[in-house]
């Protein structure tokens, strides 16, 4: 059978880009719908034919725990409420998909990690990238040398961001580009290594003027080294759109862009003095149905996801020292998870 899912947080993420997938998926189907806006739940249930009983809000959240129709709950609410409801989903007896970051500190990370080993249940970080086929082609093409051993990556995210949502609160969204847009340059440079950092170098550079930075940073850029000597250098922007990794060995490079959005993806390698494109030979599902299926398989062969909630922990805590090298101006080593 296919797996069931509750979606939390009807917002544009969620409404706009997920739920749509769930019909183009072999193992996974959407079950039931929770936010607190009844309108959105008597919208969407109507659009989706989720049925009243399977409809929640914030209160009734944790009766999803006598609900056999939903194995999976998908947390896709800002930031700051991600700890809280992962844990009450694991609490509910239920596996969790939670979008990046995972939650807005390390030490959210590791309670949430607890809760559902504790429960007994599945947690996975919506890292949709890794679902990605020019992505996963990328990392292939990347960890065999391809183009020699790696020696640089560049990796470049952001976009101008409008003023008035909960981005640009700090409670909300723990950060400012960071947590939002740069985590897909960290996240890449560590799954085109498949190393962690060990030192992070980084500078933030903020017009705070601007109304929309009060509270939270708009760039922030950092160097990272890798074990193997690999050099990263990483830029975060919430005020000019950037899409775009490069991998660069000894005997040439590997180029994305776009490499993060939604679509659209094109690669160029560079290798014996000649520029050419390069596409997946089956490029198989999208990243969306990638992530929604994969979840559910695991669930149903009892695997580990290849995006656990190990790998947004150690995103968070790269977080956390790119912004202690910020403020400390200086070089920070990063520990270990
Ligand atoms: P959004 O603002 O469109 O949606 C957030 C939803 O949470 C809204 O429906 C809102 O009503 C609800 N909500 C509940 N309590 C709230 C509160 N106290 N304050 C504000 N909103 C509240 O945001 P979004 O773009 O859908 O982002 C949601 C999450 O998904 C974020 O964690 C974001 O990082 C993540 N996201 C991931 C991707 C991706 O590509 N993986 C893309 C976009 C967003």
């Amino acid at each position: 059978r296919k797996l069931g899912y509750a979606v939390v947080g009807l917002g544009y993420y969620a409404t706009q880009q997920i739920m749509p997938q769930f019909r183009n998926c072999e193992f996974a189907k959407l079950t039931a719908l929770v936010s607190g806006t009844p309108e959105k739940l008597a919208r969407y249930g109507a659009e989706y034919d989720i049925p009243r009983t399977h409809r929640y809000d914030y209160q009734s959240y944790d009766r999803m725990s006598a609900n056999p129709d939903i194995d999976i709950v998908y947390v896709v609410l800002p930031n700051a409420m991600h700890a809280e409801y992962t844990v009450r989903a694991a609490q509910a007896g239920k596996h969790v998909l939670c979008e990046k970051p995972m939650a807005t500190s390390s030490a959210e990370c590791r309670m949430m990690i607890a809760a559902c080993r504790e429960a007994g249940k599945k947690l996975m970080i919506g890292y949709r990238s890794r679902f990605e086929p020019y992505n996963r082609l990328a990392i292939d093409l990347a960890r065999s040398g391809h183009v020699g051993p790696s020696r640089v990556i560049t990796a470049q995210h952001g976009f101008p961001i409008s003023p008035d949502q909960w981005r640009l609160d700090r409670d909300m969204a723990g950060g400012g580009s960071l947590m939002d847009i740069g985590i897909y340059s960290l996240n890449a440079a560590r799954y085109l290594t498949g190393e962690e950092p060990t030192y992070i170098s980084a500078v933030e550079s903020t017009d705070r003027s601007d109304p929309r930075f009060r509270e939270v940073e708009d760039r922030i850029d950092w160097e990272m080294l890798f074990p193997s000597g690999v050099l990263a250098s990483c830029v975060s922007s919430y005020s000019s759109p950037h899409n775009a990794y490069r991998v660069t060995g000894t005997q040439g490079w590997i180029d994305l862009e776009p490499a993060t959005q939604y679509s659209g993806q094109a690669m160029r390698v560079s290798k014996g003095g000649t520029i050419e494109p390069r596409s997946p030979v089956e490029p198989g599902k999208n990243q969306f149905v990638g992530q929604l299926d994969h979840l559910a398989e695991c669930v149903v062969t009892e695997r580990e996801p290849i995006v656990p909630g190990e790998e947004g922990l150690r995103d968070l805590v790269a977080i956390e020292a790119i912004y202690r090298s910020a403020r400390e101006g200086r070089r920070v080593a990063v520990a270990a998870v």
